[in-house]
Parts: structure tokens; sequence; C-alpha cells
């Protein structure tokens, strides 16, 4: 195992997001509750990247995400690779996949939209595929996916 994948301790079973922009690290545990979880949580933060210049890694053990978990991560870190571990080997690794809908998750920049005045959830799509801009589906309103903000309760 190369050095660079070793600067944060391996563990024998779960999860393993590796690419997170450090300054998006902190968006990425409020959206998988990482925070009330009781797992052994391993952070990498601010790591040296040749590729990213800085990145973060978190390795969380004896956990499994669901797709939908994991793929709404596309939203605030679109080239994360997430990796599941089993005795030590990678079983399963991939980029996340940006959702084709999402619900609750993003915050509309529109302080009129309806989203932001009525107790209820956001939904946002992307304006093309492979764009890099989200619409809001109520009022339309376009949000660069660098701009995204994380609505307060996840
Ligand atoms: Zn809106």
């Amino acid at each position: 195992m190369n050095k660079k994948e070793m600067m944060v301790a391996a563990i024998e079973n779960g999860t393993v997001l590796d690419h997170i922009p450090s300054e998006r690290l902190f968006d990425v545990v409020r959206m998988l509750h990482l925070e009330n979880m009781p797992n052994a949580i391993t952070i990498g933060f601010n790591l040296k990247s040749a590729v990213m210049g800085s990145k973060s890694i978190i390795k969380i053990a004896d956990k499994y995400f669901t797709d939908e978990e994991l793929d709404q991560l596309s939203v605030v870190a679109p080239n994360i690779t997430m990796c599941v571990i089993k005795d030590y080997e990678i079983i399963e690794k991939r980029p996340v996949v940006m959702p084709d809908e999402l619900v609750g998750l993003v915050r509309c920049p529109n302080s009129k939209c309806i989203t932001n005045n009525e107790p209820m959830q956001t939904r946002f799509r992307l304006v093309t595929p492979g764009a890099h801009a989200l619409r809001c589906s109520y009022c339309n309103k376009d949000v660069e996916l660098g701009d995204v903000c994380i609505v307060e309760n996840v």
C-alpha cells in the first residue's frame, strides 16, 4: 500500500470517503449525521493531494451507507470516491453520482421562494444533464454547484 493511503489509519470494515474538498468536509459530516454516530470515525483534514492541492478523507468503521446517502454528497463534493472495506480489502469503489432529484437537501437562495416561507422540503434538479447548476422546482432559481448551501436540518 502506498504511503499516501496510509496518512489515515486503515480500517478493518466500513466505508472510506476520499477526495473530499477540505472546505466541504463539515458539510459531508453533517449530511451523513456523523456527529450522532457511535462508530469509530477517523477524519483526515487538509491532507496534501497531488490532484486537488488539499483534500479530506473520512473513514467510518463498521458502517455501510445506502446509495442515496452517498450520492447526495455529490451536491457539495462531486468528485468524492467511496470505498467499501471488508477485512481490510476494498470490495467496492465508485465515485458518487448526482441523483436526478434532490429533496430536502439544498437551500433555495431566493428569499421569496415558497420553500423559504412554508415548512416544506426543497426540490432541485440539474438544469440539464451534466450541467453544473441546480434549478429549484418551485421558483426556477438556479444555483451553481459550487455555491450550494445545505438546509439546516438535513
Ligand atoms: Zn426556490
